[in-house]
């Protein structure tokens, strides 16, 4: 049964109930002695009294059951088709308009949840666009008989298959910890060899593209750490800077620590980033120059990934940037005692 057929009932019996009270209530007082008389005039004006009251008791409440009707209707709506759909909020500052907000909120979050998902899949639908046309086309060119099956023309099918397994292996780190389920396997590591270790993959890649990489730095402690997730941040962060510097380039990794925090730089004078683009650097699949730095084979997620592998260390990290002069990304990590 409806809220407000339930209230008209419960109002009804007690006007019923009240009227025979009153109407008892005067039958008598006519028969009794005066005093007595007073005493159920008063009971007959009182229970008028309550009748009065219970109608207006009635109105405020059936207004209130009406606007709840026609919120949970209007609630119905949104969940059918939140993009369409909005609750009317009305001027009033009270409880329903309170849930009304509280409908809209959620609306809101639920058409940004979608929007997002049908960005994702647009994304991953373009990011692997490519290496799929790739490595199709020349499989259909060695099929047909125009390419020979040799290794060197088995080479680029390789390259687009590793960029797509790194892609998959990108995108999944990424939803890990964007949906906070990234686990940890924090040790004590020490932070100088870890970055030499990573600078010395790094150097082949380097050398190249004549680029130099130094890395300057006096501290030798220890950083309480998962040194995979660690070593991840290193590689992004100056193979990055590695691939955008141009010819002969250089790329510096500076570090130092104070009381509780490691403080490292990683400073490139490569093209720079222009203002506009720095708010959305860490964004998955954010590139400046699209095309370009699509060719350059990052998949697009590599500051996404460091800032979500740092800030779940309880660090922070943030780029900038001169347009001409170069680029610094810089993070600083928390220091926990080795010995408490
Ligand atoms: P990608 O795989 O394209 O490198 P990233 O998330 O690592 O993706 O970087 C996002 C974008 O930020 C890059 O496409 C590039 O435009 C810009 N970028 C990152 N690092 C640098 C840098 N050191 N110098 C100039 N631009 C950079």
């Amino acid at each position: 049964m409806r809220a407000q057929t339930k209230l008209g009932w419960i109002l009804f019996g007690y006007g019923i109930v009240a009227f025979g009270i009153g109407y008892v209530a005067l039958r008598f007082a006519l028969v009794l002695p005066p005093g007595r008389y007073a005493v159920m005039q008063g009971l007959a004006v009182a229970t008028v009294a309550c009748i009065v009251i219970g109608a207006f008791a009635y109105l405020i409440a059936a207004t209130f059951t009406r606007r709840l009707a026609s919120l949970a209707e209007q609630a119905n709506d949104v969940r059918q088709h939140p993009a369409l759909h909005a609750v009317e909020v009305g001027g009033g500052g009270d409880e329903v308009a309170a849930i009304a907000r509280v409908v809209n909120d959620l609306r809101a979050r639920l058409t940004d949840g979608e929007e997002a998902r049908n960005q994702l899949v647009a994304d991953v639908a373009h990011e692997l666009r490519t290496p799929v046309a790739i490595i199709r086309g020349h499989l259909e060119t060695m099929l047909k008989g125009a390419e020979e099956l040799r290794p060197e023309n088995l080479l680029p099918l390789l390259d687009e298959a590793k960029r797509v397994s790194r892609l998959i292996q990108d995108m999944r780190d990424l939803n890990l910890a964007e949906s906070g389920r990234l686990r940890l396997d924090r040790e004590w590591i020490a932070f100088a060899p870890t970055l030499d270790e990573i600078v010395s993959i790094l150097a082949l890649e380097a050398e190249d593209k004549d680029v130099t990489i130094r890395t300057e730095g006096e501290w030798g402690g220890e950083l309480y750490c998962d040194p995979a997730r660690l070593k991840q941040v290193l590689v992004n962060l100056i193979g990055n800077a590695i691939r955008y510097v141009p010819e002969g380039g250089n790329v510096l990794v500076a570090y130092e620590a104070s009381p509780g925090e490691l403080r490292f730089r990683v400073t490139d004078n490569g093209p720079g980033i222009a203002p506009e683009h720095l708010p959305y650097l860490f964004k998955r699949f954010y590139r400046v120059e699209a095309s370009r730095n699509r060719m350059s084979g990052g998949t697009g997620l590599g500051l996404a990934i460091a800032k979500e592998f740092v800030e779940a260390h309880g660090g922070s990290i943030r780029a900038e940037s001169a347009l001409g002069e170069g680029t610094s990304f810089h993070v600083v990590l928390p220091l926990f005692p080795l010995h408490p």
